[in-house]
């Protein structure tokens, strides 16, 4: 009985972070959402007690938690990553506004929508995504936790393949897919009950390990210098961006998460960066609420979301279906 108990007890933990860390995403979403493209200086008298309101309604958010939870969605409806079904739901997303707050595709990227054009034009989904170095945003990183969440107790190879795969359907330069996979090393190490610390150092073995011996990769190797030389968690605020530019909001994301010690600091800290303020507190929130866990996600922002009841229910059946697995 006491053995029955104590095996609850962790696995209920388990639920707690994967539902935090889906819901990690839409509040830091809701929360940057009103000051993308704000400068840090004009971000420094704003207080984050409440989801703040911009051109709509506070707890709006935009494409970083409408791309999460479809992605959720069809993991859950087909019971594997099928990129068909997953281009399929996001092209209704963008054309029908469908899992939008307002029933509109708020905040989309280019390289997404040109890669959804694409595949509507008949092109397979794993070659739907762009190439180019123009298509280095973090349009695919922002989606990735549940994809990660999925295969999070996976072969190291088939989690980064996985991740590789989902990020191929809008992104496909190999420095995007090094940055997703270098995500899904961070949030692996964490669900190995790591510190935050020790999963950076995972991370930079793990990273360098896998992703120096594969030629495609190995040539972007030297984007994630800061990373690698460590030099990164020695920067001051001033020194680091937070553009749409995927490298910047992955470092951004590890500078934030070693600068901070609960999910409110870390996202505070990530809008008050500036520029891509939605998806570097998205990217973010998503890490921070699985490392802290949902009950560390302030009521006053968690509650304030529009259509919250709808995202907390399809977060925990996801975490559910995770923790039977
Ligand atoms: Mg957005």
């Amino acid at each position: 009985m006491r053995a029955k108990l104590v095996g609850k007890k962790v696995a209920d933990k388990i639920k707690e972070k994967i539902a935090g860390s889906l819901i990690g995403v839409a509040v830091g979403d809701a929360l940057g959402f009103p000051f993308e493209g704000c400068s840090a200086k004009e971000l420094k008298e704003v207080r984050f007690c409440y989801l703040p309101q911009g051109s709509y309604p506070a707890g709006t958010w935009s494409d970083d938690t409408s791309l999460t939870f479809i992605t959720a969605e069809s993991l859950l409806a087909k019971g594997r990553l099928d990129l068909h079904d997953l281009a399929q739901r996001f092209y209704l997303w963008l054309k029908e506004g469908y899992f939008t707050p307002h029933g509109r595709p708020l905040g989309f990227g280019r390289a997404t929508v040109r890669a959804l054009w694409r595949y509507a034009a008949g092109l397979p989904p794993e070659k739907a995504g762009g190439r180019g170095e123009r298509d280095c945003g973090n349009g695919s990183l922002m989606r990735m936790a549940p994809v990660v969440l999925w295969f999070i107790s996976s072969p190291e190879e088939t989690l980064l393949a996985s991740v590789h795969e989902a990020s191929s359907l809008t992104h496909a330069h190999p420095r995007v897919l090094l940055a997703c996979g270098l995500y899904a090393l961070l949030l692996k190490g964490l669900s190995q009950k790591m510190t935050l610390n020790e999963a950076f150092l995972y991370v930079r073995e793990r990273g360098m390990c896998f992703y120096s011996r594969n030629l495609p990769f190995a040539k972007e190797m030297s984007h994630f210098d800061l990373l690698w030389k460590g030099r990164l968690f020695h920067l001051k605020k001033e020194e680091i961006r937070a553009s749409g530019y995927v490298v910047h909001t992955l470092l951004a994301t590890f500078w934030i998460l070693a600068r901070t010690n609960n999910f409110r600091e870390a996202l505070k800290l990530a809008v008050s960066l500036g520029e891509d303020t939605d998806t570097t507190a998205a990217v973010v929130g998503s890490v921070a609420g699985f490392y802290y866990g949902l009950s560390q996600i302030p009521p006053s922002w968690c509650h304030s979301l529009i259509k919250g009841d709808h995202l907390l229910y399809l977060a925990f059946h996801f975490a559910e279906k995770m923790e039977a697995r």
